[in-house]
């Protein structure tokens, strides 16, 4: 980009941000972050602060498959410091129909790796770290926010009970078929994965994507709308998923948003918690 345009870049974020023009460069923003990250800084949305925050933040992505493909892809782009891929699985097959971080020359290879690898290659600015091993709680340690990505029931339950008490802003999100869902969650704020679901279904209710299949475009679907609240709870933006979940059908594209309430008895972020 030549200084012209970058001037020009500067010049539209400030206004953008209701500053006057002036020469002084964005605190803490380097010239080629402001070329990087033009297009969402000149958001009305945005300002220079939420992109800072988002340099600073630390966010933990559990699951590089169909959800943490998406995911990570838009946290690192849109420039989130630090992120870590947690996953136990090798790529397979079966996986790269939708699973976009990977590809064919991957097969074998730990997800984690594989994705941290092309995160990297996406931008070279941020911390991508890659953990081949199951979630477990003490990886919350400095973690700004956490987005759920795994694809069981266990697991999810498990993060959520983990965000709880330490208080970790949480995005859930699932996808089976062509249908989804996508939760936010600031703990001890508002209601929690297990506030809107009080038990798992029994084992063998639910089928799994092995079992029901799932479409790639609608695992990037759902996937694009957890990068989104994440980038909401990280910036500060309004409208984030609080307190409610959307349910997203794409067979005929209905998108309900459903109203949920912190429960009182809740084991994750009831009584207790407070
Ligand atoms: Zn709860």
């Amino acid at each position: 980009m030549s200084e012209d345009r970058r001037a020009f870049f500067r010049a539209l974020v400030r206004s953008a941000a209701g500053e006057a023009a002036a020469p002084a460069p964005p605190a803490g923003l380097g010239d080629e972050e402001v070329e990087r990250y033009s297009r969402q800084l000149v958001l009305p949305e945005w300002s220079e602060l939420s992109q800072l925050a988002l340099r600073d933040a630390s966010v933990l992505v559990i699951g590089a498959g169909a959800l943490g493909s998406p995911v990570a892809a838009y946290l690192a782009g849109a420039g989130v410091g630090r992120l870590g891929i947690v996953d136990d699985d090798a790529v397979e097959l079966s996986n790269l129909p939708r699973q976009t971080l990977h590809f064919t020359p991957d097969l074998g290879a730990p997800k984690a790796e594989s994705a941290a690898a092309k995160l990297r290659f996406l931008n070279p600015e941020i911390v991508v770290e890659p953990y081949q091993a199951r979630f477990a709680p003490a990886m919350l340690e400095g973690a700004d926010l956490v987005v759920d990505c795994s694809d069981s029931f266990a697991t999810r339950y498990e993060v959520n009970a983990a965000c709880c008490a330490a208080r970790t802003p949480l995005v859930e999100g699932g996808v089976i078929g062509l249908s989804g869902l996508v939760m936010a969650i600031r703990p001890g704020e508002s209601a929690c994965y297990r506030c809107a679901f009080p038990e798992a279904p029994p084992p063998g209710a639910a089928p799994t994507c092995a079992e029901a299949g799932v479409l790639g475009p609608a695992a990037g679907v759902i996937g694009s709308l957890q990068a989104l609240e994440a980038l909401k709870l990280l910036a500060g933006l309004d409208g984030a998923l609080l307190d409610a979940f959307l349910q997203v059908d794409l067979h005929d594209h209905a998108f309900l948003r459903v109203a949920v309430r912190r429960r009182a008895d809740c084991p994750d972020c009831g009584p207790a918690y407070d």
